[in-house]
């Protein structure tokens, strides 16, 4: 379970990106929906505990996130909204080398992880392919591979689908779904559908501010 509350953030010239923000979000998918510029990103960034806010408490089971960031790290997985991959490298090297950064220190057992979530991710095929080489879907799903590296418990995901064809988008929507039912996933987007075809709960997020949250099926329609 985790829990945000009132959490706020300015930055230095003057925007505020979040306005006293406060969500409950349980097992399964959570979809945020908003449009650009609504705090999705310093949200979901703040989460990942790659930045500070001003004010606010997150707890994850328990644990305050902002008080002690490493504890929460460990069972913490984030794709951003843009990441870098190095040119050059096979999938399988990079997310090994990923591995060890994470901390997976025995070689077998790293291997194992790798090559289950290069099939979990349909990756597998082209393990020995150049990441920076991929489509815009097999990137993303690649992300997701890199995201859950360790086991994390929760997996933050920036706005994963911006830029997919209907095909791509559909086979990420499909992973994301079968990741949903065993880790808590925080889905941001600006689409309407992601949220209504993955998520059990959502919130909007508009202006720093939540405006609604509750059931997809019963939000939705009022948009
Ligand atoms: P979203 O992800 O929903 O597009 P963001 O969290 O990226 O929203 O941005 C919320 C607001 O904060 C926007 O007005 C954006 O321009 C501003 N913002 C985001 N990051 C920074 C930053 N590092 N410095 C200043 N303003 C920022
Ligand atoms: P988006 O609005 O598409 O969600 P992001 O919030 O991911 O974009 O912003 C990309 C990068 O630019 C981040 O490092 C963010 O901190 C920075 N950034 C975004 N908006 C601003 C802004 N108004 N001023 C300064 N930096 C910004």
């Amino acid at each position: 379970m985790l829990t945000i509350s009132r959490l706020s953030k300015r930055y230095a010239n003057g925007v505020k990106a979040l306005d006293s923000v406060s969500l409950s979000i349980g097992n399964g998918l959570f979809g945020l929906l908003g449009p650009n510029g609504a705090g999705k990103s310093t949200l979901m960034r703040t989460l990942a505990t790659l930045q500070e806010p001003d004010e606010g408490e997150i707890l994850f089971d328990g644990c305050n996130i902002l008080a002690e960031p490493q504890r929460l790290r460990r069972q913490l997985g984030y794709l951003p909204q843009d990441f870098g991959v190095y040119p050059g490298v096979p999938a399988v090297q990079l997310l090994d080398h990923l591995a060890v950064l994470k901390g997976l220190t025995h070689r077998g057992e790293r291997a194992e992880q790798v090559d289950a979530l290069l099939q979990l991710t349909n990756l597998y095929e082209v393990r020995k392919k150049d990441v920076s080489t991929f489509s815009g879907g097999m990137k993303q799903r690649f992300g997701i591979a890199q995201a859950l590296l360790g086991s994390p418990r929760l997996l933050i995901v920036d706005e994963p689908t911006a830029g997919l064809d209907p095909e791509e988008r559909n086979r990420f929507h499909n992973l994301l779904s079968e990741v949903g039912e065993s880790v808590v996933v925080i889905l941001s987007t600006h689409i309407v559908e992601d949220v209504r075809d993955l998520c059990s709960k959502m919130a909007i997020l508009a202006g720093g501010q939540v405006l609604l949250e509750g059931e997809p099926e019963r939000l939705v329609e009022q948009l």
